[in-house]
């Protein structure tokens, strides 16, 4: 039997229209779509109405699929001669698991594509009227995940993005906020560092809260911001005041600086 093929398809953000013509026309032809949690759902009406559609969850606190049993999916279908699609939130490689699944698939002999997606650490910042990056505050811009492994949990790692990063899209790290602003201000951060948070980012739902790092976790709890969200972390935050585009639901004047 002729072997299917897996395309790793990062869906964007959340607002559908974020998805990539490549990433629709995989999602408009393939025969089966594996999808997370973080997909807008409304790009599932572009599947071919026989095409079947498997949720494999991924929320943060329970997996409805184990990460072995989405691989064991995508091989098996592909194997079969289905054409997948594994529709991931965002990008697939960014916090995306797209290593793992694309090795398992390499490693029983199935074709694979990756088509990037837009990422939400981009993206949400964005629609909240922050350019992650400007040369008039800095020159450097990095992702990490708020869910660090406690191995990852160095000194020189935290000193690293205390002092230099000048922009830090946190991942993940809604339920760790108060830990990472205490880290980076004990590793040299001025505890005046704006901070952004933008939950459900460029969707109808998106909410964006603004504070400092010494702030933040009480802003935060008042207004009960909550997965997802990205936490940006910079000087460049405080652009958002001239920059601000996008209308929030009832939140479009909350800046908190
Ligand atoms: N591959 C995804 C990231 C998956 S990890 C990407 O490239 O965007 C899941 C984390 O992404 C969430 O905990 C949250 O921090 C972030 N995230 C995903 N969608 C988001 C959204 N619409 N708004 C804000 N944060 C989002």
């Amino acid at each position: 039997m002729k072997k299917g093929k897996v395309f790793f398809v990062g869906a964007g953000p959340g607002d559908p229209k974020l998805i990539t013509l490549r990433g629709l026309e995989c999602l408009q032809q393939s025969d089966v779509i594996v999808y997370d949690r973080l997909v807008n759902p409304e790009l599932l009406t572009y599947a071919r109405e026989d095409a079947r559609k498997i949720f494999c969850g991924k929320f943060p606190d329970r997996h409805v699929m184990r990460q072995e049993q989405i691989n064991d999916v995508l091989v098996r279908e592909a194997g079969e001669g289905q054409v997948v699609t594994r529709l991931k939130g965002g990008d697939p490689c960014v916090f995306g698991r797209v290593g793992e699944e694309a090795v398992h698939c390499a490693s029983h002999d199935i074709e694979f594509e990756i088509v990037p997606g837009i990422t939400a650490g981009i993206a949400a910042p964005a629609y909240a009227g922050i350019p992650v990056t400007h040369r008039d505050y800095g020159s450097s811009f990095a992702f990490v995940t708020g869910h660090l492994r406690d191995r990852q949990e160095d000194h020189r790692k935290w000193e690293a993005f205390a002092r230099g990063i000048d922009t830090i899209a946190f991942y993940m790290g809604i339920n760790k906020l108060s830990h990472i602003c205490e880290r980076l201000i004990e590793h040299g951060r001025d505890p005046e560092t704006p901070v952004a948070i933008i939950e459900w980012g460029t969707t109808e739902n998106q909410r964006t809260i603004v504070g400092e790092l010494h702030n933040i976790v009480e802003k935060a709890e008042q207004h009960n911001m909550t997965h997802p969200a990205i936490i940006l972390v910079g000087d460049i935050v405080t652009i958002r005041e001239k920059m601000q585009w996008f209308q929030e639901r009832g939140f479009s004047r909350l800046t908190g600086v």
